[in-house]
């Protein structure tokens, strides 16, 4: 019979097991060697305070960032705020953020089939046609758990990279469909010092680091940032000589 613990080690294996075969399978090289150390800042969801406060924090120092959004939540309440509607995407891709996909009803792939999967990444893109006429998702971030390599063929032929967790940078030779990038939220413990040392490495070894968070609010969502965080990051980022682009951007400067 089953035990509990039983259960739950099975779980465990059978989550290593799908994040093993995820990074191994069906790789696609980027070796990331640009010539200025690279940092990026998303936000999923993507939160109304996002568009506004995190836009606001970004745009001070003259830098953008990528908004990786489920359109079939637009406008809608989530559990890290009410999500950016119509006008938010349009002020932000005017403003030269990246909207990336995140398909659009916000799946897990390790919950749903892969025909499920992709057919929400297909109506995101439809969506998107039908607000912003002759913008495209060039990147896509996977929600939730992560990724599942039965998904990873498709989405390489759609988007130049995905990008999923992992608490890390991305340096020398990485798959540029698993990016890895870490989350500034109070989930994650991440703060500051955590934070710098993480920079500090990435300009030492000129190394990509993204970050991503949801909302970005004074009493944030345990998967929220505040501006003052969010501040002090991107001061510091500039300190260490980086140069902080949108995803889609710092995919072109990778190379050098
Ligand atoms: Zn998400």
């Amino acid at each position: 019979m089953m035990t509990a613990l039983n259960t739950q080690v099975l779980a465990r294996a059978q989550s290593g097991m799908r994040r093993a075969l995820a990074s191994r399978l069906h790789r696609r090289a980027l070796t990331v060697a640009p010539v200025q150390p690279l940092v990026s800042f998303s936000f999923d969801d993507a939160p109304s305070s996002a568009f506004d406060t995190g836009a606001r924090v970004l745009e001070h120092h003259g830098v953008r960032g990528t908004y990786y959004v489920s359109l079939g939540l637009m406008g809608q309440p989530g559990p890290s705020g009410r999500l950016g509607g119509i006008e938010e995407l349009r002020a932000s891709v005017a403003a030269g953020h990246e909207l990336g996909c995140h398909t659009h009803d916000h799946l897990d792939a390790w919950q749903v089939r892969p025909d499920e999967f992709l057919a929400s990444v297909e109506a995101n893109a439809r969506a998107l046609q039908r607000i912003l006429p002759g913008e495209h998702f060039e990147t896509f971030a996977y929600p939730k758990s992560g990724a599942v390599a039965a998904v990873k063929p498709a989405l390489a032929q759609r988007f130049l990279a995905c990008r999923h967790g992992g608490q890390r940078g991305n340096n020398g030779r990485v798959d540029r469909d698993l990016l890895a990038a870490c989350f500034l939220d109070r989930q994650q413990h991440a703060d500051l010092s955590f934070v710098r040392h993480l920079l500090e490495d990435n300009a030492r070894t000129r190394g990509w680091l993204i970050f991503a968070t949801h909302d970005v609010a004074a009493d944030p969502s345990p998967w929220g940032c505040t501006p003052g965080l969010l501040e002090a990051v991107v001061r510091h980022a500039l300190r260490t000589g980086s140069r902080i682009l949108p995803v889609r951007e710092a995919l072109r400067a990778a190379h050098g």
